[in-house]
This record gives C-alpha cells, sequence and structure tokens, in this order.
C-alpha cells in the first residue's frame, strides 16, 4: 500500500484498531466514520429515561483475548477493565433456583473436570471430554449434530457457551467455529478464561482512550462522514465519494474499510460476505445492585442467559435472540426481570424502570453456510483492504475478531505487523486472515 495516507472508514472497533496500529507507526492516517460518535456496535451512550449511561450491549472478554488487551494497552485503557480474580463462571437454574460454580484451573491441563466442586452439578469427567470431537468435526457440522444435546452438560455449559460466543443456537452453529473458541480459551486453561468487564463503560475502556490516542498521534478524524461510494480504476481505488465530499486518492494512498459486512457489499463490487445476521435482546435494570454480588451470572432454563451488575444497573443479555425481537418492551421487562430477581436474590415486584436494546443484526449468523461467505482482508484492488468482525479471522463476530482484522488490515497496510500485535499472531488467528 506504500507509504502515502491510510483512509480508515468506519470507526467501530476493527477501524479503530486499524487506525491506532498505523498511528502509532508514524503513519498519516485520516478516520472517517458516517455517525457522530465512534465505537459502532460496541459503545456506551447517556439513556435519558434511565438518568445513566447504559452500554449498547453487554460485551464480555475473557483474559485469552490477546488482540483486546494488546489494543487496551496500545491505546492506554488495559487498567478500565475488571472482573474475577480467577476464572469463574456462576450459574442459576432460573426454575430450580439451583446454583454452582464452573471453575477451570489455571493451567492448560484440565484437572478441574474431575473435581466434582469445579464441574457442573451431576456431570462426569467423559462428559467434558467429548467435547474433543468438535475438534474433529466437518466443516458443514453444527454443534448439536457432534456434541450430544440430550446430555446433562448441552444444555449446562456447551450450548450457553455456543450462544454466548457465536450468537447463534447450537442447532445452526458451526461446530469448528466453536472449537476454535473453545481452544483458545477453556483450552488454554482458566489464566485464558478469566472474565473481564468494563470498570465504567464500553466508550470509556474502548473507544474515547483510542480517540484521544490517535488525536496525539496526529491522525485526522473526521465525523458524520457516510462513504457514498468508492472509485475503481484498473487495480487500485482512485477516488472516495462522501456524501459531502469527494478525495482523490495519492497513488500511494491506501483505504481499509471497516464498515460492517452489508455496506462493504454495496460499496465494493462483487464482494462476498456473511447475509444473515442474528439479534441480540439487552434489558438494563435501573436499580442499585446488591454489594459484594457476582460480576455477573449465567442463567439455565430462564428467558434471561446471562446478567451483568454494572455499577447503575443489572443488565440482561439474551443472544441468538430471534424469539425476543417481536416482544413488546414491556413484556420483556417483566419476563427477563424474573430471572434477575432470582439471579441476584431480589424481590420479584416492583419491576425496576427498564431500557430494553434490541440490535437486530448484531453479527452474522455463524452457520457453517455463513462461514464460508466471509471475505479475505485483501480485494482485487491493491490499495484496498478489509476490516471488520465479518472478514475471515477464523473467530466468531467479537471484539477479539474485530480487533484482529483491524490490525491485519494495520499490519497489511504497512506490509509489516504493527509491534504489539507480534505477541497476537503467535495465538494463531492471524493467519486465517490471510
Ligand atoms: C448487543 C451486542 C452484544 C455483543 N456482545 C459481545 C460480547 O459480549 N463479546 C464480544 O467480544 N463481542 C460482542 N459483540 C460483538 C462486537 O460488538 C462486534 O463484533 C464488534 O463491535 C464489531 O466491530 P466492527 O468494527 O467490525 O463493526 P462495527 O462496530 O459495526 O463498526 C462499523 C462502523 O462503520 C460505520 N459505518 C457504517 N457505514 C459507513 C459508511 N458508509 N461510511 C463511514 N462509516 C460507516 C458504522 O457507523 C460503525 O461505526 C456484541 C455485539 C452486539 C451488537
Amino acid at each position: 500500500m506504500g507509504t502515502g495516507c491510510v483512509h480508515v472508514v468506519g470507526a467501530g472497533l476493527a477501524g479503530l484498531a486499524a487506525a491506532t496500529a498505523l498511528a502509532e507507526t508514524g503513519r498519516c492516517v485520516i478516520l472517517y466514520e458516517a455517525a457522530p460518535h465512534a465505537g459502532g456496535r460496541c459503545r456506551s451512550y447517556f439513556d435519558a429515561e434511565l438518568g445513566c449511561r447504559i452500554d449498547n450491549g453487554n460485551h464480555l472478554l475473557l483474559s485469552g483475548n490477546r488482540a483486546a488487551l494488546d489494543y487496551l494497552d496500545r491505546i492506554g485503557a488495559h487498567g478500565s477493565l475488571e472482573g474475577p480474580l480467577e476464572a469463574v463462571f456462576p450459574f442459576v437454574d432460573a426454575v430450580t433456583g439451583e446454583r454452582w460454580t464452573v471453575r477451570p484451573n489455571k493451567g492448560a491441563l484440565p484437572w478441574w473436570v474431575w473435581s466434582a466442586k469445579r464441574r457442573v452439578p451431576h456431570t462426569r469427567a467423559p462428559d467434558y471430554l467429548a467435547a474433543l470431537a468438535l475438534r474433529r468435526a466437518s466443516p458443514s457440522a453444527t454443534i448439536a449434530a457432534v456434541l450430544d444435546p440430550r446430555q446433562r452438560l448441552f444444555p449446562r455449559l456447551w450450548e450457553p457457551l455456543a450462544v454466548a460466543g457465536l450468537n447463534t443456537g447450537a442447532e445452526q452453529g458451526s461446530a469448528k467455529l466453536f472449537w476454535r473458541m473453545l481452544a483458545q480459551t477453556l483450552g488454554r486453561g482458566g489464566a485464558a478464561c478469566r472474565p473481564l468487564l468494563p470498570r465504567v463503560g464500553l466508550s470509556e475502556s474502548f473507544v474515547e482512550p483510542a480517540l484521544a490516542r490517535l488525536r496525539a498521534k496526529g491522525a485526522e478524524i473526521r465525523f458524520g462522514a457516510r462513504l457514498r461510494a468508492l472509485t475503481f480504476g484498473r487495480d487500485r481505488v482512485s477516488d472516495l465519494d462522501f456524501e459531502t465530499a469527494s478525495i482523490a486518492l495519492d497513488s500511494a494512498d491506501g483505504v481499509i474499510l471497516a464498515v460492517p459486512a452489508a455496506i462493504a457489499a454495496r460499496l465494493v463490487p462483487g464482494l462476498i460476505v456473511p447475509d444473515r445476521h442474528s439479534p441480540i435482546v439487552n434489558a438494563h435494570f435501573r436499580c442499585a445492585p446488591p454489594a459484594g454480588s457476582p460480576f455477573f451470572v449465567g442463567v439455565i432454563g430462564g428467558a434471561a442467559e446471562w446478567i451483568f451488575r454494572k455499577r447503575e444497573v443489572l443488565s440482561v443479555t439474551v443472544s441468538a435472540a430471534d424469539r425476543f425481537v417481536e416482544c413488546a418492551a414491556p413484556e420483556l421487562r417483566d419476563l427477563l426481570w424474573r430471572d434477575v430477581a432470582v439471579g441476584y436474590r431480589l424481590p420479584a415486584h416492583p419491576v425496576p424502570p427498564a431500557r430494553i436494546v434490541k440490535e437486530r443484526r448484531a453479527t452474522f449468523l455463524a452457520s457453517p453456510e455463513q462461514l464460508k461467505r466471509r471475505p479475505r482482508q485483501k480485494t482485487a484492488w491493491r490499495n484496498l483492504l478489509l476490516a471488520g468482525d465479518y472478514v475471515d479471522t477464523g473467530l466468531p463476530a467479537t471484539i477479539e475478531g474485530a480487533i484482529r482484522s483491524g490490525f491485519a488490515a494495520a499490519g497489511l497496510a504497512t506490509d509489516c505487523q504493527p509491534r504489539a500485535f507480534s505477541k497476537t499472531v503467535a495465538s494463531g488467528g492471524w493467519a486465517a486472515a490471510h
């Protein structure tokens, strides 16, 4: 891509990761964002009705998400996450009220599955080892076709992890992708599975510090800049056509297109991208979370799936939430609060004020068919690269995937890897992006 300016279009996490990595190398960077704010699908805002800041959706990181942690290091926000000191996953059965905590041991040898105190109640070690079958799964296999849904462990561990990680039900989710996710987290032991959450909010951790870093490095950031079209020459992009202005590219300039899949497909001729999406529903309940209560609780057998304790809200996530997207907000509020009340031992009435956020196109559907549609980062035009959670990172559509794709695009744009990225490459997903 040469040594000219890199025009990064889209200021979600992929665009921010690419822009910060490039700015770090001293490269001229201009970041364009259609919205008046950065962060895309991962941001915080003030909700006037609730009277507090909320995240668009709860986002959980794990300590094994190396690219995401490299990114936070780079923008000076590593200390902005919090979580339990060890890999602990508390669960509650919404029907029976039974509680248990899954506690993987620190090292990669998973002796925790032999400890009744650390595994799911009423399960045995061989139930866990059955997951090794995922490693040999064919690219067309779904999770439910490889793991036995009748086993007790399935609804109590594998299914909740798959739905949370892939935002796709086990009946549709790719077994191969689930295996890759497990291999990089549970497979590397508890040290790679410590849950991490933003102490204040998503924007305070992932977005604002990145913008500050970019400005400090002299990068230009243009909000309200919606790219309408690209002009293509024989082997390179020659112009960027924004709603407000057209920009002619220099022969050494490059473009990183970090917009969502559907927008990229509209802008780039012949680009094939995942075209089925999966929704996520979040409910933010304004209440004082009980002091000393867990950072989050997984719910089995309820309507809620995960409940997160934030500073001013208790917040529910339901992934692969097709069954709820058409439900009216008051109905969802009452339904989900029932599980919060059980999970956090709170009164069932009155139901606190709540904001229901439905992200209909939260991520692409991680089915075997859709995965075949993930594009590579390089395009047919030598100065145009793609970044975003939908490109073929080998990971599900996550913060980690988006940031890896941004780092990889920055590496390709400079024909070398950004400094902090070298650690990430070692963890494996990057190679799949090429
Ligand atoms: C509710 C919810 C919960 C989630 N939970 C988790 C979780 O727990 N853990 C996890 O790891 N991941 C989670 N994710 C996924 C994660 O948020 C995404 O994978 C990631 O944020 C995607 O980043 P991106 O940069 O690829 O895309 P986006 O965030 O979509 O960024 C694209 C940017 O491009 C801009 N844009 C669009 N069109 C144009 C244009 N024409 N010109 C200029 N700019 C344009 C958009 O405004 C946007 O800012 C969740 C997502 C949602 C929605």
